[in-house]
């Protein structure tokens, strides 16, 4: 069997694993990427430490990411996050998250009170959830989706909606919960919402039912050479097991008899894994696709960010980064700045960490707010820097001239799950299993954005591609 996979960002990586892992190496599988090898998962030197520019954690509640590490035999590379205490910059003040918050909803109302970041009448509003009638919205929610805003906003007042789910849900997606799906992107609150009168009371059952964090079992882990180590071991161990990495950027894609043709170089493949974004998968399978069949997934979102990454005197952000259990700051929209976050990076990876000197990784860019990108890179610093003194407080060594900078702008780089979300997922597959069942898709436009999600996205892509084949009667080798 010979196989493509289109795209070597850790999806397609993953989809390569699959199916090398699954054949012992008995499958010819080549890589299409024009660029970097590992996609987003890209780290560099800065400061003499391994700091990443794209993902720097994997979230260990996903699986799937610590499963292809066992694999590949990094267990041991692997390190804990140190800090896991975030603070939200708010109405102009840095105040404590409550504990207890479930993707920036509450399963507690005194923490929540106590935060200060919601008025008395927002606390009020909150708390009549638990004695409220079932909405009707969450019962048809059943059936159909809703956003994340109108859930939250229903049970709980639009303050939560506005100053904690907003800022908590749109730092992992860089997107506007007015527009994000609640199924595909907080399955846990939509879970809660319909299985309880009480949002409050849902989300309680389900923090008692989490194990909770700590040393032995962190929320997030990464490897010590930063998250490319995870790629580059995949690439050395599938290069090993004969796997071709081709530098092309595949064109188009088309059906020669039971063959599928893959362009600019016209190679026969018996599958193909698309492991890109959604919109691109389309336009390349727009020769396969029945006339006029390109599904409403071939027109998804993607908003554009940038991490800049800062290095400072350690007495320059003293303050904050003394509380070593600090992880960082979120920014809730609506505060007059650029920035939606800054990482406190040297706190959370003992890697990053060094003898007087501080890692920063401040975040830019959600949808609706993309004036950073007009900046060149030093204005975006210099602006950046001004805002870390508003937000962490004015400080006698300043922050206004760091020792270095790097600044890493990603385009079009967080796909946007909107309302109709898993809709699209699920007509987008059927039209693939209609016109050209021996191709599947994987990704982050897909069944989520995170690293993990992306590696079991990837592997199932494999797997599709394999059933497919063995259905087919194609041989194994
Ligand atoms: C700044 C930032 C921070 C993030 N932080 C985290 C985090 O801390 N934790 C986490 O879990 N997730 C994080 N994410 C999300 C996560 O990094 C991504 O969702 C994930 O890496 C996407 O993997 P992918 O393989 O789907 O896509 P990509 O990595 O984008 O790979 C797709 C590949 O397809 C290639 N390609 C495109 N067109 C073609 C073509 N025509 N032919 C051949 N190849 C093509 C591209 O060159 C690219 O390499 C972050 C994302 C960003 C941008």
């Amino acid at each position: 069997m010979r196989f493509a996979v289109v795209g070597g960002g850790i999806a397609g990586l993953s989809a390569a694993w699959e199916l090398t892992a699954a054949t012992g190496g008995r499958a010819a599988v080549t890589v299409y990427e024009p660029g970097h090898l590992g996609g987003k998962l890209l780290t560099s030197d800065f400061l003499g430490r391994p700091v990443d520019e794209g993902p720097d954690a994997m979230l260990t509640r996903v699986p799937e990411g610590l499963a292809l590490c066992a694999e590949l035999g990094m267990d041991d590379e692997l390190e804990a996050v140190r800090a896991n205490r975030a603070l939200l910059f708010t109405g102009g003040k840095l105040r404590p998250l409550p504990e207890g918050l479930v993707l920036g909803a509450p399963a507690k109302v005194l923490p929540l009170a106590r935060s200060g970041i919601l008025s008395a009448g927002g606390v009020g509003r909150a708390a009549l959830d638990v004695v409220l009638p079932r909405s009707k919205q969450a019962r048809s929610d059943r059936a159909s989706d809703t956003s994340v805003y109108s859930l939250v906003a229903t049970r709980l007042g639009p303050e939560v909606a506005e100053r904690l789910v907003e800022p908590l849900l749109g730092s992992i997606h860089a997107g506007s919960t007015r527009q994000l799906s609640a199924a595909a992107t907080a399955p846990q609150l939509l879970a809660a919402a319909q299985a309880n009168r009480s949002l409050i009371a849902g989300l309680r059952a389900t923090t008692r039912a989490r194990p909770p964090s700590g040393p032995a079992s962190p929320l997030f882990v990464a490897p010590r050479r930063g998250m490319q180590a995870l790629a580059d071991r995949l690439v050395e161990r599938l290069t090993d097991l004969g796997t071709s990495f081709a530098p092309v950027m595949v064109s188009s894609l088309h059906r020669d008899q039971r063959s599928v043709v893959i362009e600019p170089h016209g190679e026969h493949f018996d599958g193909a894994v698309m492991a890109l974004p959604a919109p691109v998968a389309f336009s390349l399978l727009g020769p396969v696709l029945e006339q006029g069949a390109a599904p409403p997934l071939a027109a998804m979102k993607f908003v554009s960010v940038a991490v800049v990454t800062l290095g400072f005197e350690t007495a320059a952000v003293d303050g904050p980064v003394s509380q070593g259990d600090l992880s960082g700051v979120l920014v809730a929209p609506g505060s007059g700045l650029m920035m939606t976050a800054c990482s406190l990076g040297s706190n959370k990876w003992p890697h990053w960490a060094g003898p007087g000197t501080a890692v920063l990784r401040v975040s830019v860019g959600r949808a609706g707010e993309q004036s950073w990108a007009a900046l060149d890179d030093e204005d975006l610093v210099e602006r950046l820097c001004g805002e870390l003194e508003t937000v962490l407080g004015r400080r006698p060594a300043g922050l206004t001239a760091p020792l270095a900078w790097r600044v890493s702008r990603w385009p079009a780089s967080m796909a946007q799950y909107e309302v109709g979300h898993l809709e699209k997922v699920a007509s987008a597959k059927a039209v693939l299993a209609r016109d050209v069942p021996m191709v599947s898709l994987a990704g982050a436009s897909y069944s989520g954005v995170g690293v993990p999600a992306c590696i079991g996205s990837g592997r199932r892509g494999a797997k599709e591609l394999l059933a497919a084949a063995e259905a087919l009667g194609l041989p194994a080798s």
